[in-house]
Order: structure tokens, then C-alpha cells, then sequence
């Protein structure tokens, strides 16, 4: 939950725009505080344990380990949206199914643990336009961790070998600041000056 309250100061202080959105800091700051407390209150669903809050495991920090009776090991992490429309849920959903970042925090527990993660899950946490949280489960076990590993072993390998460009990121989140440099230089970093300036060391 620290990594929630953390991302969403770092929104107010460093990102607040008073040109944009209409929203003024004292807004945002009760939007956030309403938002965080219907995410503490959701934090632990009924019958679980906290079994490790934040842990560093595997290069991750994980936001919480739970353990419910009968569901085992369970794998939480938050995640904060300003806004997050109904009808956007679906695709929102989808997108956990298939998390990265998910799948890695559960073969990390699992394996520092030495008992399979059976469920991990995102605990959302909506600010806007009025706060409300929800948990999207994601069914890990031995099997789905086991072939992430694989897929992550080929990743890891890959990102030991020579550098190669990734489409597929290249239009996300607004556009990578390297598309000059790697569809119109063509990787040449001794060209990049044209468009990039060093940074100082
Ligand atoms: S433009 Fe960015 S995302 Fe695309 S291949 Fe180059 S570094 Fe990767």
C-alpha cells in the first residue's frame, strides 16, 4: 500500500498542472484520500493472513503475500487509476490475465517460498469520478509459472545478446523518445547527437 500512496503523492506534488484538467491540489488530495481509504479498507479480504508486506523478492518489490485457507499463497498488486471507466473494465481485466509484472511476482513468491502461488490478483484502486476498488484474480499454480519461466528464460537470454527493436513498444504511452533513433538512424548511436543530447555522467 506504501507503493500506492507513494505513486499517488508523486502525482500530486511532481505531476499536479493547474492548467490541466480543472483540478486544483486540494482536490486531488481529497480525490487521493478518499481513494486511499477505500483502498485500506479492501487491502485484506476476509480470512487471509498477511504473510510478508512489501517484500524485495527477485528484483520485484511485491506490495503483499496473503495466505487464505483454502486458496493458499495469494499475490497482491495494487494498482492506482485516476479514472477507470465501466465500460473499460473488460479490457482492464484482460489485461491482468496476461500481466508480466503479475506472473513474475508469483513465480518469485513461489519459488523463495518453495510452495506454488495458486492466485495472484490486482487490487484496483479507482480515484475517479468517485472512489471504488476491486480485485481481478488471476489463477497462477505450477503449471502457467512454469511456462512463464520459460518465456522469461528465452526474455532473459535475449536481453544478453545483441540489441534488437521491439515494435511493439514503440507507439505505447505516448511513443518511445528512441523512434528517431532506431527507425531513422537505425541504431547508429554515433549519429544520435542529431536528434539527442548526452546526458552528463
Ligand atoms: S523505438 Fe523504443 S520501443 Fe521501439 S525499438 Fe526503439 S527503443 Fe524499443
Amino acid at each position: 500500500m506504501r507503493a500506492v500512496v507513494a505513486a499517488g503523492q508523486t502525482a500530486l506534488v511532481q505531476e499536479f498542472n493547474p492548467d490541466q484538467d480543472g483540478w486544483t491540489l486540494e482536490g486531488l488530495a481529497e480525490i487521493f484520500g478518499k481513494g486511499l481509504t477505500k483502498a485500506v479498507a479492501t487491502a485484506i479480504p476476509p480470512h487471509e493472513t498477511v504473510v510478508a508486506v512489501e517484500p524485495w523478492i527477485a528484483h520485484s518489490r511485491i506490495d503483499m503475500v496473503t495466505r487464505h485457507p483454502e486458496l493458499g499463497l495469494i499475490v497482491t498488486d495494487d494498482k492506482l487509476h485516476m479514472e477507470l471507466e465501466r465500460r473499460w473494465l473488460p479490457r482492464r481485466e484482460a489485461e491482468s490475465q496476461t500481466s508480466w509484472q503479475l506472473h513474475h511476482e508469483a513465480w518469485a513468491v513461489s519459488r523463495t517460498m518453495g510452495e506454488p502461488v495458486e492466485w495472484a490478483r490486482h487490487h484496483l484502486i479507482v480515484l475517479t469520478p468517485r472512489a471504488w476498488t476491486m480485485y481481478v484474480m488471476v489463477r497462477m499454480g505450477a503449471e502457467r509459472l512454469a511456462m512463464w519461466e520459460a518465456d522469461a528464460l528465452t526474455v532473459w537470454a535475449a536481453m544478453e545478446g545483441p540489441p534488437y527493436r521491439r515494435p511493439q513498444a514503440c507507439t505505447l504511452f505516448g511513443g518511445c523518445v528512441f523512434q528517431r533513433g532506431c527507425w531513422t538512424l537505425h541504431g547508429d548511436v554515433s549519429k544520435f547527437p542529431t536528434f539527442y543530447a548526452a546526458k552528463e555522467a
